[in-house]
Formats: C-alpha cells, structure tokens, sequence
C-alpha cells in the first residue's frame, strides 16, 4: 500500500520509517528542504535512538523516499496522513490548526480521489470534520473518506512504541476508512497489539484523556514531594508503596521539577481550552497545569535557598537541559523555566548535555558549553542535575565535590542521595520529595 506523510518532525518521521518496515511504501514529504536534503542522504536530522539504521534500510529496501513536492508524492496513495505540527496558541492556550488545515488543502489540490485522510497530529475534538470540510469545500466533492489516528509514541523510545504499541486508536466514520485504515495497522494487529475503532469524536478525545491524565499523575506525586520536603518523609518510598497498588501502578510516579516535552504541556492547556469553550471547564486540569508551573518556580526557590539568596556572580553547572534524557528535544523542558530566572539573579551558567547542545545555544545565550560534568562543575558554586542522562547516573560524588569552589548540589532526578552527596564531602544537598542537608 502507497502511503504520504505529511510532516517529518518527531511523529511524522517515525511514522514514516515504521510504516516502511512494516512493509508499506512510504513517501513522506516537509516543507523544510533541508531536513528532506538530509534525510535523502541518510542522515536523521533529530535524536532518536534506531532511527537511522532503519532509514537506511528501508531506503536501501526501495520502500521509503522523501521529498518536498506534495503534488509529485500524492499520486496513487491510498492514505495521506497529516503529521505536522500543532503548537500551542499563546493568546489563549487552544491548539494551533494553522498547519493542520493548511496541510489539509494543500493535499486536497493534489490528492486522487478516494484517498483517505488521516489526521495523526494531536488536535481537539472537531477537527477531523473540519479537515473533511476543507477537503470538500477545495475539491468541490460532496464525500471525503477522513480518520483520525492519535500518536502515542515516546521520543526517546519512538520505534518501539510505533511498532509495539500499548494501542492503536482509529476514530472513523465510513467503512472505506475503517477498512482501509485496518489493512495499514494489519502487521501490528495480526501480532496481537490491540486497535482500538471508535468515531472521529472519541479518537480525538482519548489522546487529549491520555496526555492530561499522565501529566495529573506526575503532578500528584509532585505535590506528593512538596509536602514530604515539609514534614521530613521521603517520596521515594511513598511512590514505591502507592505504586505497588494495582489499581495504581508505578509508572509516572516519579516525582521531578514538573513536567515538559513537546505534548503535555500544550495538550493539557488545549484540552482546558476545549473544555472551556465545551462549556464542562475541567477544573482538575486548570489545576494540574497551575500546579507545574508552580513547580518549576519552587526549584528556583529551592536553588536560590542553597546559594543563601545571593546568585550573583555564581557558577552554576548544569547536568542535562533537554526535556528527558535520549532526546535533544528541548521544547517546553523544565530548563527553559528555571534556568533563565537564574542567569537574570547573576549567575553564570556552564552546560552539559549530550544532545542538547545545538538547541541549547539558542535557548541559553551567554552561558559556557562542557564536554562533561567535572569540567562543567569545575570552580563552581553549585551542580544541578536536571535531566536524567546516563552520563549523569554513575557520577564520582568525591572527584565532583573536589573540584568545585563551593561543593553544593541541587539533584531535581532524585539520582543520588543526601547521604551519598554529604560523605562525598558536598556541604549541601537539595534533592525532590527528600530530606536534604546544608552544614
Ligand atoms: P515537529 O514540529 O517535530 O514536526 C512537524 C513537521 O511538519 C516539521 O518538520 C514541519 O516542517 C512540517 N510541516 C509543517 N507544515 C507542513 C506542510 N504543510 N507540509 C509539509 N510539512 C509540513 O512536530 P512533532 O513533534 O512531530 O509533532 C507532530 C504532531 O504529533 C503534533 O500534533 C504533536 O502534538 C503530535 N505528537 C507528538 C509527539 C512527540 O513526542 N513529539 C507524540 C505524539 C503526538
């Protein structure tokens, strides 16, 4: 089956190459020449683990190309997916369909008739038939097979989730679709990963569902840890005795400087958006995403307590400024709120991170590069630790401490521990959710 898709960023991509695999023949195409220039020469313009060995051979395969011309790509595809970008609309936090639907009638001019369109961007409830609106109103048809097909996949662990999904949700409502949208999901469905078939509505709804109630859970634990730093527990082991209930599991009870990445923040603000205009406001996410922006101001709270309110002049070394380890996606990462108020007090920062370099020095303009944590640390005042990596896992504590002017800590992963940090000869440890010390 000939597929397009629209869109080459984090889903798009990965959609491509693992359609591919799957055995499709994938043409997808951007409007970014340079990312398809790269991609045609095999290289992978983001971060993300496997990828590039799968472009490779896929493309060696003759089932995989990429191009910037629509209108050359659309002919004979039986499905044209829409991957593109839906950012969040900062004059009232709804989601920004611009590309969506420009996309949409782009296709549209180009497309043959019967091919179905596939909506894998993340968009509120609505929007499939506002696509089959824009599709019909261009070609003057009065029919447009249109689906809906929300991507779950994680970056960092985009291939595997792609190819062995928790589920696939197809919202439709023609048969032609559901049909047609069955045979392209049918290498995964065979081997038992569940599809899920539903109308256009509710497909819509359970990716918006699934993001907000993730990012409820990580905030709980959050304030979880707000309130264990205040009466001396350890939200470790209270995550560790929640999580072990069934009913409630383990996973995204890490407690952390709040959450970022490129889908919860703007998804939960443009489900509180939809909800608002719906007229059923959603009161618990208002307060989820209150919550995380709170969070990250506590952790300049916290940063500013251990330099004793005076950041003037301090170096500061930061361990990992993307928004989660194996990725160099810096898109609403937790850096970009709390590092900034820092600079603007008078420190000095000096950077490490594996991948979050080329980003990195747009976002931080002014601060020091190092190639790992002991020069980032050296002659420094204080270490943060704010992304996971595993270069940052396995640190020597006593070499870190000793070259450093004023040996402090502020670990935000929870990665070590104050009585580790103290007999490494740190003089003061701030962790999250834990007891922390300052001689
Ligand atoms: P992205 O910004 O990385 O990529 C979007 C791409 O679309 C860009 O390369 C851009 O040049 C291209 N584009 C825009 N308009 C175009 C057009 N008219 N024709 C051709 N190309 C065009 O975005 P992303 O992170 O891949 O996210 C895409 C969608 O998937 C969003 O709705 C997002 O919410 C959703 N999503 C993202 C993730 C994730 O982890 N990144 C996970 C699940 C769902």
């Amino acid at each position: 089956m000939k597929i397009v898709m629209i869109g080459t960023g984090y889903v798009g991509l990965v959609s491509g190459i693992c359609f591919a695999e799957m055995g499709h023949e994938v043409v997808c195409v951007d409007k970014d020449a340079s990312k398809i220039n790269a991609l045609n020469s095999g290289q992978v313009p983001i971060y993300e683990p496997g990828l590039e060995d799968l472009l490779a051979r896929n493309m060696t395969a003759g089932r995989l190309y990429f191009t910037t011309d629509l209108g050359a790509a659309a002919p004979g595809a039986e499905a044209a997916f829409i991957a593109v970008g839906t950012p969040e609309r900062k004059e009232d936090g709804a989601a920004d369909l611009s590309f969506v639907y420009a996309a949409a009638r782009e296709l549209s001019r180009v497309m043959d008739e019967g091919t179905v369109v596939v909506t894998k961007s993340t968009v509120p409830v609505g929007t499939n038939r506002q696509v089959a609106r824009i599709v019909m109103g261009v070609r003057g048809a009065d029919r447009v097979d249109v689906a809906s097909n929300p991507e779950f996949l994680r970056e960092s662990v985009a291939i595997s989730d792609f190819m062995k999904p928790d589920r696939v949700v197809v919202g439709t409502e023609t048969a032609r679709a559901r049909d047609l949208m069955a045979e392209i999901y049918q290498p995964l469905s065979r081997q038992g990963f569940p599809v899920i078939t539903t109308d256009l509505e509710s497909a819509e709804i359970i990716k918006y569902a699934a993001n907000a109630f993730l990012a409820t859970k990580i905030t709980f634990i959050n304030e979880i840890a707000r309130l264990c730093e205040k009466v001396g527990a350890d939200v470790e082991r209270v995550s560790e005795g929640m999580g072990l209930d069934t009913r409630i599991g383990k996973k995204f009870l890490k407690a952390g400087p709040g959450y970022g990445g490129s889908c919860f923040p703007k998804d939960t603000s443009a489900l509180a958006r939809t909800a608002q205009d719906a007229g059923a406001p959603m009161a618990l996410v208002e307060s989820v995403i209150e919550a995380n922006i709170r969070r990250k101001a506590d952790m300049v709270e916290k940063i500013t307590a251990l330099l004793d309110g005076d950041l003037s002049g301090k170096r500061i070394a930061v361990l990992g400024v993307t928004f989660k380890p194996e990725t160099d996606d810096m898109r609403e990462a937790p850096s970009l709120a709390i590092l900034p108020p820092l600079t603007a007090a008078g420190a000095e920062l000096v950077i490490v991170d594996p991948q979050g370099r080329r980003e990195g020095l747009r976002a931080f303009p002014g601060a020091d590069w190092a190639d790992d944590a002991y020069e980032a640390a050296a002659d420094g005042d204080l270490v943060i630790l704010l992304t996971e990596w595993d270069d940052f896992r396995n640190l020597d504590l006593e070499r870190l401490a000793q070259v450093m002017k004023e040996p402090h800590f502020a670990d935000f992963r929870n990665v070590y521990d104050a009585t580790a940090a103290r007999s490494a000869g740190f003089t003061a440890y701030a962790s999250v959710g834990h007891p922390d010390f300052k001689i």
